[in-house]
């Protein structure tokens, strides 16, 4: 698709009140055109969960609007919203969140089952996307089986499994060593030129190197916001690939 893809206006999201009111997202304004790999930094607590949480539907403003591909979300019913998250959205969390008693495969497919995908057409595409994610021989392995960078890759394939507008991503590599966080580095820089709108939230600075804009959110607002066109053709590591 062309053009914008998430939209927020004002968007603002408290917690409590009076003395303990939190102000997690205040009054933010942000466009994400079709096709971009954006990043949001920031300390812990400036509310890049909320935020990503907010544009992804898994939580209702305070005030605000949320467009998804032109189309308003945060006033959607509960079960439209729900349709939402399983068709239009890929989720990916810093603890994976796989089913630990289903395969590798079984965890990809599942999404694409939830979404109304006849059994053997979700298989194909979950065997797909696993040779995609460069995990074709591990189609059969329990998570458990799996390294934390191979688990991570499964449940990016599983956001991908029904084709979503945008990825969001939280803190995808907040649990994993180094050599692990490249292969999901690599990974996102894969998404970035196939076109896929992807929204990550991280504090990995390496994660440069894979991004077209980066953003830095402070106390609920954004303090920054370039892009980074240099960056986007410039491979920052040694040993790459
Ligand atoms: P980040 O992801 O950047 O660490 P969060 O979005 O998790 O930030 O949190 C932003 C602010 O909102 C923090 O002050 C946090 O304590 C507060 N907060 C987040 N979730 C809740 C909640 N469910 N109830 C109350 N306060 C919350
Ligand atoms: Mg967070």
């Amino acid at each position: 698709m062309t053009g914008e893809v998430l939209r927020a206006h004002r968007l603002t999201r408290r917690y409590g009140e009076g003395g303990g009111l939190v102000r997690a997202v205040d009054e933010v304004d942000l466009s994400v055109p079709a096709g971009q790999t954006l990043v949001i930094m920031g300390p812990s607590g400036c509310g890049k969960s909320t935020l990503l949480h907010l544009l992804g539907g898994l939580l209702r403003p305070t005030s605000g609007e949320v467009w998804l591909a032109g189309r308003r979300i945060d006033t959607l019913s509960e079960r439209a919203l729900a349709r939402l998250r399983r068709n239009g959205v890929g989720f990916v969390f810093q603890s994976f969140h796989l089913m630990e008693e289903l395969t590798a495969v079984e965890n990809v497919e599942l999404a694409g089952l939830l979404a109304g995908q006849a059994p053997r057409a979700a298989r194909r595409r979950a065997t797909h996307l696993l040779e995609r994610v460069g995990l074709a021989n591990r189609a059969g392995h329990l998570p458990s089986a799996l390294s934390g960078g191979q688990r991570q890759r499964v449940a990016i394939a599983r956001a991908l499994c029904n084709e979503p507008l945008v990825v969001l991503a939280d803190e995808p590599t907040g649990n994993l060593d180094s050599a692990a966080t490249l292969e999901v580095l690599r990974l996102f820089e894969d998404l970035r030129t196939t076109g896929q709108t992807l929204v990550v939230v991280t504090h990995d600075h390496r994660i440069a190197a894979v991004t077209d804009r980066m953003i830095t959110m402070r106390d609920g607002m954004f303090a920054d916001d370039s892009r980074l066109a240099n960056l986007a053709t410039t491979p920052l590591y040694d040993g790459w690939r």
